[in-house]
């Protein structure tokens, strides 16, 4: 019987889930991310007895991920200083004795929901995450999109609401970029008080929708994806949607003359209907493909 192992690394925390061929998961663990002598060794421990054919994993970058490279499966300038440069897809298949592959997170999820959720049937989509950080996958003609690194969607510069009292946002290395604008740190920092709790009539919600539908007329004018599948903590409010849809269509003016956007865009901007199961789902994916390959 074949298994996947499926790793889903963040930067607070490693959701380890072992999936069986049919990709649903039949086994959970949850380690907190600390130095990666320690967390390293503790993933591989988990995985060892389980009989898994294949590894995935989807991770929290930037990560190396052109295979001809000396260090392909590596994390690279992640501001977590301690997995700078750690391999971590190669650390595992090595001690794990089988076939793997990486990519980031979102690329994960955006597979997931491609292969099997909101996005299933058609020939691309994008799939954002708007929580403790802001990334973005890109499923493009049937394809993960790679390019240069991979695409790095919470870092694109927006216009700041002139309502906005912190319009610098909160990312160290630009201004004004989505993640440092939008994410639920940014939010809570602006307001002082978590987007968790923040009242459902608060400007901040108006202010979020904005940076959110920016992002999306941006990705239909530059991707064209033919759906947007928004997940993260931040998007659990789920009153979101319908400003995002509304603000993105004011903000596209018309000029895009496609039903999906013209019809109020209710079935192209949507949460990720595998909901909290696209990341695990995404890195057993990955597995699978890694033992095809
Ligand atoms: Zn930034």
């Amino acid at each position: 019987m074949i298994r996947y192992g499926a790793v889903e690394a963040g930067g607070t925390k490693m959701v380890l889930t072992v999936c069986g061929e049919d990709l649903k998961p039949l086994e959970k663990a949850v380690l907190p991310t600390e130095e990666p002598g320690r967390t390293l060794p503790a993933m591989i421990d988990f995985f060892r007895d389980k009989g898994i054919s294949a590894l995935g994993i989807g991770s929290f970058g930037p990560l190396q991920l052109n295979p001809a490279a000396p260090d392909y499966g590596s994390i690279t300038s992640t501001p977590k200083l301690a997995w700078r440069s750690v391999p971590i897809l190669k650390a595992m298949t090595d001690a794990l004795n089988v076939p793997g592959e990486i990519d980031t997170d979102v690329n994960a999820a955006a597979l997931a929901e491609f292969e099997l959720g909101a996005a299933k049937g058609l020939r691309s989509c994008l799939y954002v995450t708007v929580g403790t950080g802001i990334g973005g996958g890109v499923v493009c003609e049937g394809q993960l999109v790679h390019g240069l690194l991979h695409p790095e969607f919470g870092h694109m510069l927006l216009r700041p609401d002139p309502a906005d009292p912190m319009p610098d946002g909160v990312c160290p290395y630009h201004k004004g970029c989505l993640e440092g604008l939008a994410s639920g740190p940014a939010m809570e920092k602006r307001w002082g008080e978590s987007a968790k709790t923040l009242p459902e009539n608060h400007d901040g919600w108006r202010i979020e929708a904005e940076y959110l539908a920016q992002m999306c007329a941006n990705a239909v004018c530059c991707l064209s994806p033919e759906k947007i599948i928004l997940g993260g903590g931040v998007m659990h409010r789920t009153s979101l949607f319908a400003r995002v849809r509304e603000r993105t269509g004011a903000l596209l003016g018309g000029y895009i003359q496609n039903e999906r956007i013209l019809n109020g865009m209710e079935d192209y901007i949507v949460p990720p209907a595998l909901g909290d199961l696209a990341g695990a789902t995404g890195a057993a994916l990955l597995a699978r493909r890694a033992l095809k390959a």
